[in-house]
């Protein structure tokens, strides 16, 4: 019988996720499964748990990996917390905060958005300006807008909110192992993650974490969660404790992965990972501009990991994009919304952040664009 997997062929995956993995961490993924209960993959469990406190800089109890891509973190944060008619501030400037106010509107909230230009950053001064008129049980923005390339001011928010009642909810799917997180010390109560940005595992769990706050508010809920899969009050009795309780099936040879990618970051070192993603990010705008692209992004908002660059007129931008695909074996990815056709978005994800990825990109580049 024919078997497409024979034929599956090596993508230096340079988009906006998901980035490629380490050989190590598809290693860890292919160690043969063992049972959710089995007390050896209990210890894994509480080792992960530790090691996600570690990169986010939090004390938080309430840390653990929710089964799912990191739209199921988004679902799980906004599903445990928000209570119909919860007055929540939705801050958005590109697809994600878009998908969050879906999310909460489903959820019966009562959302106000703050919108900014996409590829310009959230200003702040806007931000306390409506604050100032509206008390929120929940405000909302996302750190790394995945879908412009643009750096939201997450520590200046949160120190808006500091001191109020207000649960102050970030999405760090795209910068979490790429930049610094320190959820304490920015008083985030609730953060979501996903492992195949700069965490460089595959798609298939996305790391949470809830602050006491949070869990007050969890726990003082009127009304029964209205997800049962992400439902917290029941999932933190497999996650936490002498005895673990089946709630649904761990995706166990993920959770390896996930392991493993922390142990690979945590060797490297935080502050080394984070100067590696920088110093490819510069490398990366200087050999563009070398071919006369310009980023979408002024310097002070751009992510690292992930790179904007505007299409000169006349140029084929899907042309271009598929034959990177066919002929390089490089992924990048297309704009979306209103920068569909006049942004590629370059990815420094993680394991992908690295000079010779780099240098192949931009030879790569320069044959296409002539
Ligand atoms: C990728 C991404 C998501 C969604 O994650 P999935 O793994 O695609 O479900 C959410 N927020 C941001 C900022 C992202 O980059």
């Amino acid at each position: 019988m024919h078997n497409l997997l024979d034929n599956i062929q090596e993508i230096l995956l340079m988009g906006p996720g998901p980035s490629s993995v380490p050989p190590s961490v598809s290693q860890a993924m292919a160690k043969p499964t063992i049972g959710h209960l089995d007390p050896y993959f209990i210890k894994i469990m509480d080792e992960i748990k530790e090691r996600l406190r570690t990169v986010l800089n939090t004390g938080n109890e309430l840390t653990i990996p929710m089964s799912g891509t990191g739209s199921a973190g988004m679902e799980a944060a906004f599903v445990n917390l928000i209570e119909k008619d919860d007055p929540v501030l939705i801050i958005k400037n590109g697809v994600f905060g878009t998908r969050m106010e879906d999310v909460a509107g489903r959820l019966g909230a009562d959302v106000d958005t703050l919108e900014f230009e996409w590829g310009t950053p959230v200003r702040v001064d806007q931000v306390k300006a409506k604050l100032d008129h509206k008390k929120y049980a929940i405000v909302a923005v996302v750190h790394a807008e995945t879908s412009t390339g643009v750096l939201n001011p997450v520590a200046e928010i949160g120190e808006l909110l500091r001191g109020t009642e207000t649960i102050y909810l970030v999405d760090a799917v795209t910068s979490l192992g790429g930049i610094e997180i320190r959820m304490d010390d920015w008083g985030i109560d609730a953060l979501y993650s996903g492992t195949q940005k700069c965490l460089s595992c595959p798609p298939g769990l996305a790391p949470l974490s809830f602050s006491p706050k949070a869990v007050a508010k969890l726990e003082a809920r009127k009304t029964k969660v209205p997800n049962w899969y992400l439902d917290l009050t029941l999932i933190m009795s497999y996650w936490k404790g002498a005895s673990r309780a089946y709630h649904h099936t761990a995706p166990i040879n993920m959770h390896y992965g996930l392991y493993q990618a922390l142990q690979v970051i945590l060797e490297e070192g935080l502050d080394a990972v984070y100067t590696r993603h920088l110093e490819n990010h510069k490398l990366l705008v200087q050999g563009l501009a070398d071919l006369g692209l310009d980023m979408l992004v002024e310097e002070q908002s751009r992510l690292p990991m992930l790179n904007s660059v505007k299409i000169p007129a006349g140029v084929d931008e899907a042309g271009i994009r598929s034959n990177l695909l066919t002929k390089h074996k490089i992924e990048i990815g297309a704009g979306l919304g209103p920068l569909a056709g006049k942004i590629w978005r370059i990815g420094l994800m993680g394991h992908t952040a690295r000079p010779e990825n780099v240098h192949r990109l931009l030879e790569a580049l320069k044959q296409e664009i002539g």
